[in-house]
C-alpha cells in the first residue's frame, strides 16, 4: 500500500478542455485481477460521478479502463506497471470526455431552467452512452416541456460563461444552489450566469456555446414527476438527423409534407381498420355458406347425419380463415349440434377449433388430436391445436369419425 496519500491535482476541475497531461507517477499497485493502480501527483482523469461515468484512455502506452477516488487521492487503472517517479504522459478520451460535457452542462442548463421556470428540482440524472435521463419534481406538459428547451437552447445561443467556484464555509452557508445538502469538505459550484447554480463534481464546458444545441427526445410521467431523455451537442445533432430521415422516409411512402404524415398515418390505419371489417363480413358469408353447403350435401349417407338436429355436427374447411372468425362463427354452430370443428390456415401450419355442448373435449382431445393428426387441448366446451388435414373431403371424412365414435 501506498504510505502517504495527498491530494491528487484535478485538472478536469477547472479545465474540462485539457485531454492530454504530463505528470509523475506517485505511486503503483499490482492488483488481483493483473491491473495496476496508478496515481499520479495529477490528473486530467475524471474518475465519475454526479452522474457522470469516469474516463478512460492511455497513461504512456497503457490503457486505462477503470478509475476510482480515494479520499482526495485519484488512483488510475491500468494495464501495465510505473516505476514511482517515471515521467508519464496520460491522453483522455477527448471523444468520449466531450460527448459527456456537452450533455452534462445541457442537463444543467435545462435543470436551472426547470428550476427557475417552473420552480421544480432535479431528482434524477443519468448520462448515458446514447442518451441522458433526466426526472423532476413534478409533472411537466408538452407546452412546458417546449417552452424550457426553447430556453435552455437560448441560454446556450448567448454562449454564456461557465464558472467553477470554491466558496469557503461561510461564504457557502449563504448561497442558494442546486443539490444544496450537508456535503463534507470543499464544496465545487458550477454557475451559468443567471440561469444555474450547482454543486457538481463533474467536467463541464467552458462556455454554453460549445453545448451546440439540447433537444428532448422523449418523456413520460414517473414517480409523480416527469422522466425526460434528452441529448445536447453533437450526439443531438446525430439524432436530429436520423429523426429527419425517418420522417422523410414516412413522408415519401405516404406522398404528403413532412408535417401532415401523422395526419396521413391516422388516414391509413383507418383505412386498413375499415378493410378488415369488410374481410371479416366476407369471411363469415363465405363460412356460412360453406357450413350451408355441407349441411344440405347428400353425397354420401352418413353426411346426411350432419343435418340431424342433437346428432348431426358442423364441419367446415376454409383455409383463409383466422381463428377469431371461426371461433364466432363456431359459437353460434354449436348450438343444436354433436359438434362443431373448423379447420383453417395455409397447409403445413393448419389449424383446428373444435367445440360442443354435448361431448367432455377435455377427455376426448387425445382421440380427436389422433383423428386430426394433430396436437391441441382446451376445456370441455371447447378445443383446439394443429391439425394435418388436407382437404374438405379429409375434414368430413375425420368429423365422422368423431361423431361415430361420441355420438351415444
Ligand atoms: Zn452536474
Amino acid at each position: 500500500m501506498t504510505e502517504n496519500r495527498r491530494e491528487t491535482e484535478k485538472i478536469y476541475e477547472t479545465d474540462g478542455l485539457t485531454f492530454v497531461f504530463d505528470a509523475e507517477v506517485l505511486s503503483c499497485d499490482a492488483r488481483k485481477d493483473g491491473l495496476f493502480d496508478v496515481v499520479l501527483d495529477r490528473t486530467a482523469f475524471f474518475p465519475g460521478g454526479g452522474g457522470q461515468d469516469p474516463d478512460t484512455g492511455f497513461i504512456d502506452g497503457a490503457r486505462v479502463s477503470g478509475m476510482r477516488q480515494n479520499g482526495g487521492e485519484i488512483v488510475h487503472v491500468a494495464d501495465r506497471a510505473f516505476g514511482k517517479g517515471s515521467k508519464v504522459t496520460g491522453k483522455v478520451d477527448a471523444e468520449k470526455r466531450l460527448w459527456r460535457m456537452e450533455n452534462h452542462t445541457g442537463e444543467h442548463i435545462f435543470s436551472g431552467v426547470v428550476h427557475n421556470v417552473f420552480a421544480l428540482e432535479n431528482v434524477g440524472f443519468h448520462l448515458g452512452d446514447e442518451y441522458v435521463t433526466i426526472d423532476t419534481s413534478g409533472p411537466l406538459t408538452l407546452a412546458d416541456v417546449e417552452k424550457a428547451e426553447a430556453l435552455t437552447n437560448e441560454v446556450i445561443r448567448r454562449n454564456e460563461k461557465i464558472e467553477i467556484l470554491f466558496p469557503e464555509k461561510d461564504e457557502l452557508a449563504k448561497m442558494t444552489y442546486r443539490s444544496k445538502k450537508e456535503l463534507e469538505g470543499r464544496v465545487r459550484i458550477v454557475r451559468i450566469g443567471d440561469t444555474d447554480m450547482c454543486a457538481c463534481c463533474a467536467p463541464h464546458l467552458p462556455s454554453t456555446g460549445m453545448a451546440g444545441y439540447f433537444t428532448v427526445l422523449a418523456f413520460m410521467p414517473y414517480k409523480g414527476g416527469t422522466r425526460l431523455y434528452a441529448l445536447s451537442g453533437s450526439g443531438a445533432v446525430k439524432e436530429t438527423r436520423s429523426r429527419l430521415n425517418a420522417l422523410k422516409t414516412a413522408s415519401e411512402t405516404l406522398s404528403v409534407k413532412p408535417c401532415d404524415v401523422p395526419a396521413a398515418i391516422d388516414r391509413v390505419l383507418a383505412e386498413n381498420a375499415a378493410r378488415e371489417q369488410e374481410r371479416v363480413a366476407l369471411l363469415t358469408e363465405l363460412l356460412e355458406l360453406k357450413i350451408a353447403a355441407a349441411t344440405a350435401s347428400t353425397t354420401a349417407p352418413t353426411t346426411a347425419a350432419r343435418n340431424v338436429p342433437g346428432s348431426g355436427y358442423r364441419a367446415v374447411f376454409c383455409e383463409q380463415a383466422d381463428m377469431r372468425t371461426l371461433n364466432r362463427v363456431g359459437e353460434k354452430h354449436k348450438e343444436g349440434a354433436l359438434f362443431f370443428l373448423a379447420v383453417a390456415g395455409p397447409a403445413g401450419k393448419r389449424k383446428y377449433v373444435m367445440k360442443s355442448e354435448r361431448i367432455d373435449l377435455k377427455k376426448a382431445a387425445p382421440a380427436i388430436n389422433e383423428i386430426l393428426g394433430g396436437r391441441g387441448g382446451g376445456s370441455a366446451r371447447e378445443i383446439s391445436g394443429s391439425a394435418s388435414v388436407e382437404s374438405e373431403e379429409q375434414l368430413f371424412e375425420a368429423a365422422e369419425r368423431i361423431a361415430e365414435r361420441f355420438r351415444q
